[in-house]
C-alpha cells in the first residue's frame, strides 16, 4: 500500500447521460485523491473488447461492449493510499442494488447493466487498464495538502 498507488476510475455513458460526471470526481476530490489523468473519450467496440478481455466468455459480454461503445466515457486515473481498494469501496458492488447507500452505485444506479462507473479491481489489473487508456501518460505534479491528507 503506497501514497502513489493508482487506480483507473472510469464513468461510463450512462453516467456521462445523466450528469454525474461531476458528482462522481468530487468523490474523489473530496476524499483526497490526486487527479493524475483525465479525458472523455468516445471508445470504440475493439478497445472495450481489450479492457474487458477477462470477461469475454460471459452471457453478458456483447451487450455489456455495446452499452460501453454507446456513447463517450471519462477516463481517469486516481492517486493514493490504497487507491485501487479504496476506489472500489466508493464505487459499491457490481450490482447497484447490492450497493450500500453512501457508495456511487448505491446512491445513483439500480441495474447491473447500467451502474454507472468502472473501477480496477487489483493493483495490477489497474496497471494493464492506465497503459490501455492512457498510453501517452499520466500527468506527474505536487499538491501541497499532502502533508495534510497523509501522515
Ligand atoms: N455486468 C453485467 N452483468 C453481470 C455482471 C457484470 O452487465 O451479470 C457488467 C457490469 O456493467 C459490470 C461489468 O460488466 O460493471 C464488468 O463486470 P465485473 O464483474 O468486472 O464488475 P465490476 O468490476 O465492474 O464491479
Ligand atoms: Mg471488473
Amino acid at each position: 500500500m503506497s501514497i502513489k498507488e493508482q487506480t483507473y476510475i472510469m464513468i461510463k455513458p450512462d453516467g456521462v447521460q445523466r450528469g454525474l460526471v461531476g458528482p462522481i470526481i468530487s468523490r474523489f476530490e473530496a476524499r483526497g485523491f490526486k487527479l493524475v489523468a483525465l479525458k472523455l473519450v468516445h471508445a470504440t467496440p475493439e478497445h472495450l473488447q481489450k479492457h474487458y478481455e477477462d470477461l469475454k466468455e460471459k452471457s453478458f459480454f456483447p451487450g455489456l461492449i455495446k452499452y460501453m461503445a454507446s456513447g463517450p466515457v471519462v477516463a481517469m486515473v486516481w492517486e493514493g493510499l490504497d487507491a485501487v481498494k479504496t476506489g472500489r469501496v466508493m464505487l459499491g458492488a457490481t450490482n447497484p442494488l447490492a450497493s450500500a447507500p453512501g457508495t456511487i452505485r448505491g446512491d445513483y444506479a439500480l441495474a447491473v447493466g447500467r451502474n454507472i462507473c468502472h473501477g480496477s479491481d487489483s493493483v495490477d489489473s489497474a496497471k494493464k487498464e492506465i497503459a490501455l487508456w492512457f498510453p501517452e501518460g499520466i500527468v506527474q505534479y505536487n499538491t501541497l495538502l499532502a502533508p495534510m491528507i497523509f501522515e
